[in-house]
């Protein structure tokens, strides 16, 4: 399962890792906004605030950083790189950098994919 924000691959797994591990903002983000089967009858849905960007005068960095509740300062900068979560699990998003801050839920410290 591949998901793609801004024309490009945000996070990349099974769908059992998407579903029940995501590792990238958008992904969760996704899934917070989407009913689900196995949600409590009257749990709310959280949409993602703002709106995409312009594809054709893309923000610099991480396309989802005017977007996502832990954007830092090198997310407007510089667009992460591919970190492998394990094989054939994927994210492009700086929370995977061994220096970035703790957020519940995201395995820090993982190896750049080589391809
Ligand atoms: S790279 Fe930064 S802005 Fe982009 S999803 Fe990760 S934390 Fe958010």
């Amino acid at each position: 399962m591949i998901v793609m924000y801004g024309g490009m691959i945000m996070e990349k797994g099974t769908v059992d890792e998407i579903f029940h591990s995501p590792q990238h903002p958008y992904t969760r983000g996704l899934m917070n906004s989407v009913p689900r089967m196995d949600a409590a009858a009257k749990e709310r849905l959280v949409p993602i605030p703002g709106s995409p960007p312009d594809l054709l005068n893309p923000p610099k960095g991480c396309p989802f950083s005017y977007r996502c509740p832990h954007a830092m300062e090198i997310c407007k900068e510089e667009m992460a790189p591919t970190y492998k979560i394990s094989d054939g699990h994927t994210s492009a998003c700086w929370l995977i950098h061994v220096d970035a801050p703790e957020v519940e839920g995201y395995i820090k410290g993982c190896d750049i994919d080589a391809g």
